[in-house]
């Protein structure tokens, strides 16, 4: 498969289980879509059907997770998907929901991956385009630090650092492929802090968390099903989120990106402003 066509997936496919957030159970169908198109989401179980594009401009929320089109009648959590997406380089697909946040699966991008693989990838006949940057571009806020680097490829280099007994410094520095992105950051899993489980349980969030779709660091010990997936798990899952969120720039970035403590919040205004920088420097050109 040339790495320069646009590509969608082969055939439509289905999955479906609860929100980690709302809890609500809903169903997703990833269908192919034309090449320009881009990734849509579909409110399907809303009148006239609401089309949410996956692009920055449509961003409503970044708590615990990204939130795209209007409370309501939007999506929420599409970080994982679209990770996914991007990370297996498909440029354009329809994902129908007929509930407001995507399924949660294992906490990873992983039922994902596996969603894409068995629908297959069928090329299409207009070039990807590509954004390369001319300069490089950074944020840096009281919560952390990204900026993204004039680069021929697409390279994430992620530091976290959380001060806590059981989980300091991590760090992982990944040149992106599908194989690479499907092997080393795809099954990274979602995890949290067990002493912030409550107040997030008041604010009426995470009410569809569990040990089968969260890791759960403390008190005490590490509380996972079957063992972490890598030692590092929690910095390659905080590269897989950014992956996602770098995603909502709606075409493929290359670029050598350096973060230094993600979250979605700054990950979503790094990727307001390297629209901004990209936008302005094709321009000018
Ligand atoms: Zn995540």
């Amino acid at each position: 498969m040339s790495p320069a066509s646009q590509n969608t997936i082969a055939r439509p496919v289905r999955f479906r289980g609860p929100g980690v957030h709302t809890g609500i159970a809903a169903g997703l169908k990833i269908a192919p879509a034309e090449a320009e198109r881009g990734i849509v989401f579909v409110r399907a179980d809303l009148p006239d059907r609401p089309e949410i594009p996956a692009v920055v401009d449509r961003v409503s929320g970044t708590s615990r997770g990204t939130s795209l089109g209007p409370e309501g009648a939007g999506v929420k959590t599409v970080e994982h998907l679209l990770a996914a997406l991007s990370g297996l380089e498909i440029d354009n697909a329809v994902i129908g929901m007929d509930g407001p946040e995507l399924p949660m699966g294992d906490g990873s991008a992983r039922p994902f991956v596996e969603l894409i693989r068995e629908a297959g990838i069928r090329r299409l006949a207009s070039p990807r385009r590509f954004r390369r940057l001319g300069r490089p571009v950074a944020l840096e806020t009281p919560d952390g630090l990204i900026a993204a680097l004039p680069a021929g490829r697409l390279r994430i280099a992620c530091a976290v650092a959380f001060g806590d007994p059981l989980l300091d410094a991590q760090y992982r520095d990944l040149t992106l492929d599908p194989e690479v992105f499907a092997r080393e950051l795809a099954p990274a899993r979602t995890f949290g802090f067990y002493r912030e489980a409550l107040p997030l349980f008041r604010q009426g969030l995470i009410k569809g968390t569990s040990l089968d779709n969260t890791v759960v660091i403390g008190p005490g010990a590490v509380y996972s099903r079957g063992g972490l997936r890598f030692p590092d798990e929690c910095v390659r899952h905080k590269m897989l989120d950014l992956l996602g969120d770098l995603a909502l720039l709606g075409s493929p970035l290359r670029a050598t990106v350096v973060a230094i403590k993600p979250g979605h919040r700054l990950n979503i205004d790094f990727v307001r402003k390297l629209k901004e920088a990209l936008d302005g420097s094709e321009q000018s050109n």
